[in-house]
């Protein structure tokens, strides 16, 4: 299952952003058109979590619908394929506006006393 070692970066990624502080909540985009199963990675998420600064970390997955448009006569349409024509004229050249995403958008992390040391 490659949502495994896909939830398992993303974790990577925000432990480095929290820098040792607590992730409350992260918010990952998922295009529908990624090959990715976002309620795969939700299950994957709470297993990667545990033992980390992300342990019980509230995670929003923002799913991306795939819009594509025709390069030939400019429709844009839900693509819910990488290989389906366009309806308008059933050409294949086709520019992918969106549905690729597979990214971690924000990141919520407990705010930190102010330090006291001048290290
Ligand atoms: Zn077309």
């Amino acid at each position: 299952m490659h949502e495994m070692s896909i939830t398992q970066s993303v974790v990577e990624i925000c432990r480095e952003n929290a820098a040792g502080r607590r992730v409350l909540a992260v918010t990952m985009e998922i295009g529908e058109l990624s090959g990715v199963v976002p309620e795969a990675v939700e299950f994957c998420f709470a297993a990667c979590a545990a033992g980390t600064v992300l342990e019980g970390a509230r995670l929003d997955i923002v799913r991306i619908p795939g819009i594509g448009q025709c390069l030939d006569c400019g429709m844009e349409f839900p693509r819910g394929s990488l290989f389906d024509p366009c309806p308008g004229c059933a050409g294949y050249r086709i520019s992918q506006l969106s549905g690729e995403e597979l990214r971690v958008l924000d990141l919520e992390v407990e705010d930190l006393p102010p330090r006291t040391d001048t290290a």
